[in-house]
């Protein structure tokens, strides 16, 4: 839902959406809207606009190909650092930092140092891809409302918090590999778990006022419609509130965050100024779908179960190369930093077919839930139909591209579903008239 990396990572950790994330969509596929049944009911403006599809393939096709090139340059340059020894040469290097030791093997200054410099590198040569990717590309395709200066101001916001976020963690990690180099990938795990859900409780209140405003939703139709809906589903909502998307996109979405006493649904006010009341609720519906599910609290333990077999895979390897490198001074020697950045990368894609997968499950639970709460299935369709033309997604990308990269439903899928529903629901009717 947002113009930068960094923010998209950060919201992607705490937050589950209702609209797919653009950012690594695919090559075309021919659209096959072919519909075997006649539908139950009319359903207006559910037809999807095709020159808008034509350009979503294209932008899709734009944003794969730069996904793609920012990995293999990732690739190129890590695989450099670990073949040419200028890991060691960095760390030698650094030996004018002081070797400050708060317990044995434990070096948080030079550590420090070492990941400043791998993070200031990787910024400044990724930084016309995501310039590009993040700005040009969106402004092009209009669906970016943001000034140059506001796209810096949040880049420089987002990165100064990854730096914050992401040195603590290697820090923690360092300090771990010294002190425990046998378990200290199940201690990291654990970590990665608590601060995981302490962030998700303290995203909506802390992380997402520094990029959004976040208004409570004022009394009317749609808070009325959307507290009605969890009555009947007997869930407590902490919140609805408002968020100025608009600020930075054309595009809309809605999402829960929160984890515990934070909980709310946020819905962006791109989806509040065009929707209809029955759009929005179906909507709230989903996103209550993924209240009732705790979608939240599942995704985070995936989340973290995914990441304690990548740390493990991390101790193997690191394992394997301290015993071929003599120049290794050990696990907790900042020389190991690039090799754990690259085991727990490759892991990460390797793994992502997988989280995704789980993802567009949830994704899909949720949309069952709120045609089942609301029965609105053709609000369901036309607001699909309409999210796709409106926030530029490929409505029928390729399967496996679908398989690899997407983490909800192609709106292709997500718009036979309804469909399939409404056929059910029509043969439910005609089954309880006769
Ligand atoms: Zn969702």
């Amino acid at each position: 839902m947002s113009n930068t990396a960094h923010q998209r990572a950060l919201l992607a950790r705490f937050a589950t959406d209702f609209a797919a994330d653009e950012t690594l969509a695919p090559p075309p596929l021919e659209a096959e809207i072919a519909e075997p049944e006649p539908r139950a009911a009319a359903i207006p403006d559910a037809v999807l606009d095709v020159d808008r599809q034509a350009q979503a393939r294209h932008y899709a096709r734009q944003q794969l190909w730069l996904g793609l090139a920012g990995l293999a340059l990732s690739a190129i340059l890590i695989g450099a650092l670990l073949l040419s020894g200028l890991n060691f040469w960095l760390r030698d290097a650094l030996g004018v930092v002081p070797a400050w030791q708060p317990f044995a093997g434990w070096l948080p200054l030079r550590v420090g140092a070492y990941f400043l410099a791998l993070f200031i590198a990787a910024f400044i040569i990724g930084l016309p891809l995501s310039w590009y990717s993040g700005f040009i590309l969106p402004h092009r395709n209009g669906i970016s409302t943001q000034s140059p200066r506001g796209w810096l101001a949040d880049e420089a916001k987002g990165l100064l918090l990854s730096l914050v976020f992401e040195l603590l963690a290697v820090e923690g990690l360092y300090a771990l590999l010294a002190a425990s180099p046998r378990w200290w990938w199940l201690w990291a795990g654990a970590a990665l778990l608590c601060v995981t859900a302490l962030l998700a409780n303290l995203a909506p209140v802390l992380l997402l006022p520094i990029f959004y405003k976040l208004t409570p939703l004022p009394d009317g139709e749609v808070k009325a419609r959307a507290l009605a809906l969890a009555d009947r589903a007997h869930l407590r909502v902490h919140g609805i509130y408002s968020i100025n998307m608009s600020a930075r996109t054309t595009a809309a979405n809605a999402m829960v965050m929160g984890l515990g006493s934070t909980r709310r649904i946020v819905i962006g006010d791109t989806l509040l100024d065009r929707y209809t009341p029955n759009e929005i609720e179906v909507v709230v519906a989903h996103e209550l779908g993924h209240q009732a599910h705790w979608d939240i609290p599942q995704l985070i333990l995936t989340q973290s179960a995914i990441m304690l077999g990548g740390l493990a895979v991390v101790q193997l390897i690191l394992g394997a190369a301290l015993r071929a490198m003599p120049q290794y001074d050990g696990l907790a020697d900042p020389a190991t930093m690039p090799l754990i950045v690259a085991t727990l990368g490759a892991f990460g894609l390797v793994t992502l077919p997988l989280a995704n997968g789980f993802s567009r499950w949830v994704e899909h639970r949720a949309d069952v839930y709120a045609l089942e709460t609301t029965g609105m299935t053709d609000a369901f369709i036309s607001a699909m139909t309409r999210l796709a033309d409106q926030n530029l997604a490929e409505a029928y990308p390729s399967p496996l591209i679908e398989f690899l990269l997407y983490n909800h439903p192609s709106i292709g899928r997500r718009l036979a579903f309804g469909h399939e529903w409404a056929r059910r629901q029509a043969r439910r009717v005609a089954r309880a008239a006769s």
